[in-house]
């Protein structure tokens, strides 16, 4: 594995330690511009998730406003890989809920992908959307087996979509010997996140709807149809409040934070390549990921002159963006070995909101609304969440979302002694990172 060709100490002056997105398409700065005194409902939270929400409510004539104590679109949805697709990992979540309400999340996330290409059709979105595929590589053989199952289920929902790339044909995809053969799927695709983002904002504001940034939200206080949102520039008066916080869930909504585990997760992008270097590396451009429990994403940049390469860095905390970077870098090098050398521009970090049962959840508790908990893939999933929210708010929803709190075995959990500080993950991280070794060690790799 290469070690970075700069010292972490020297990342700092060479690499811009912000989204490499941000270069196309970085939030507005903050406008201080105060909040109404009322709103039928505010939203806490400018990401996909908010915004989503405040689309669909301000297109059916509903008062919405999106508060965001930073930036508008400072959090996960200008940060993220960018990766597409209709799919939902129901983690271990998928065992224990009735088959048919599993197959009705699968069908919705599958139903949430069209409507997602839709959407962004509609408001005229620009956002760099390709659709391109996704390959898997899996880690070590035991993975390779077990894909399987992955395929069938994918294939079951749009049929000949998935099929498995054994090790033999994988240069084919990825031009790498790191993996022991993957699977490709179609229904899948990289987008440019901030720019999607930026068009988002754009139209939700177009269709009405408020959005105010640098305001925190600090508490929520009353119930339905009279809430009072304080927050550090004043009250707000609410019929409906929505927390749309995901990975930045906070004490203003306690019983919220309990429930979400904010999870950092790091990126890097090289210098330009150019294509030729990229189209090498990514035979089939696709995005990519793999079945390591720490899992490593990766892509070429939407100009495909570049590679954006992201993973969960380190879970050790106060570790610096620089050290992250470090690490990606090796990582992105043991994979791609013909890069070694290239230095990187941008290196990023955000917050990722997971759950206890690694699916995402959509419901109300004490009177305020909530959609959360992307676990990883929310471009698609948090809009959908969001819109889906709205609708429960308008009353236009003839069937509950099966990501609903409500529904039967998916009641949105915590655990004993956990009050928003994840102070398990450091320990978490060492034992995924030790079975991840152990895996490729066995395998002889
Ligand atoms: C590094 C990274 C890579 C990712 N890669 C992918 C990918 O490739 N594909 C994919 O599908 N998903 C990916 N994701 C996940 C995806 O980005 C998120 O699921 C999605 O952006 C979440 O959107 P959101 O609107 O729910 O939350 P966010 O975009 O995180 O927005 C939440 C907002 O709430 C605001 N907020 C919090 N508390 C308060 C408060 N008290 N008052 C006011 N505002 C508040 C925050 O400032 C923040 O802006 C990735 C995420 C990260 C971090």
């Amino acid at each position: 594995m290469a070690d970075y060709p700069l010292p972490p100490a020297k990342i700092r002056e060479s690499v811009k330690l912000a989204p490499f997105w941000w270069e196309a398409a970085e939030p507005d700065p903050i406008s201080a511009e105060d909040p109404p005194e009322s709103a039928d409902v505010v939203i806490i939270g400018g990401g996909y998730t908010g915004l989503n929400a405040a689309l669909e409510l301000a297109r059916a004539g509903v008062d919405a406003l999106v508060l965001d104590a930073d930036r508008i679109g400072f959090g996960a949805s200008t940060r993220s890989g960018g990766m597409v697709s209709g799919g939902v990992n129901l983690g271990n979540k998928g065992k224990s809920l009735p088959e048919s309400q599993a197959r009705a999340m699968m069908e919705e996330a599958k139903e949430s992908y069209r409507n997602w290409e839709a959407i962004i059709e509609r408001e005229r979105i620009d956002c760099d959307y390709q659709k391109t595929g996704r390959f898997v590589g899996a880690h070590c053989r035991k993975a390779y087996g077990g894909l399987q199952a992955r395929i069938d289920t994918l294939n079951a929902q749009s049929p000949g979509s998935a099929w498995l790339v054994p090790e033999a044909e994988m240069r084919n995809e990825i031009h790498s010997d790191h993996y022991r053969g993957g699977f490709t799927t179609t229904v899948s695709g990289g987008v440019h996140p901030a720019r999607y983002h930026q068009g988002l904002a754009k139209a939700t504001r177009a269709a009405g709807a408020a959005t105010r940034d640098g305001i925190r939200v600090t508490g929520v206080s009353g119930k339905r149809g009279a809430f009072t949102v304080h927050t550090e520039r004043g009250d707000i008066k609410a019929t409906e409040v929505l927390a749309a916080t995901n990975g930045y869930t906070g004490g203003a909504t306690p019983a919220l934070q309990r429930r979400v585990i904010p999870v950092a997760s790091h990126i890097i992008a090289t210098e330009e390549l150019g294509e030729d270097v990229v189209k090498d590396c990514f035979p089939t451009l696709r995005m990519t990921g793999d079945t390591n429990r720490l899992l490593n994403y990766y892509r070429p940049s939407p100009c495909r002159k570049r590679i954006i390469f992201g993973g969960r860095a380190s879970f050790r905390a106060g570790i610096q963006m620089e050290e992250c970077a470090a690490i990606l870098y090796r990582r992105m090098t043991s994979i791609f070995p013909q890069v070694m050398g290239c230095q990187l521009t941008h290196a990023w970090t955000g917050n990722v909101g997971f759950t206890f049962d690694f699916t995402p959840h959509l419901g109300e508790r004490e009177g305020i609304h909530y959609a959360l908990g992307c676990n990883g893939s929310g471009v698609v999933m948090m809009s959908h969440l969001g819109r889906q929210v709205a609708r429960k708010i308008i009353g236009g929803n003839n069937t509950p979302s099966a990501f609903d709190s409500a529904a039967l075995g998916h009641a949105f959990t915590t655990r004993p002694l956990y009050y928003g500080t994840p102070w398990f993950l450091p320990s978490i991280g060492r034992w995924y990172a030790l079975r991840d070794w152990l895996d490729r060690k066995l395998d002889g790799a």
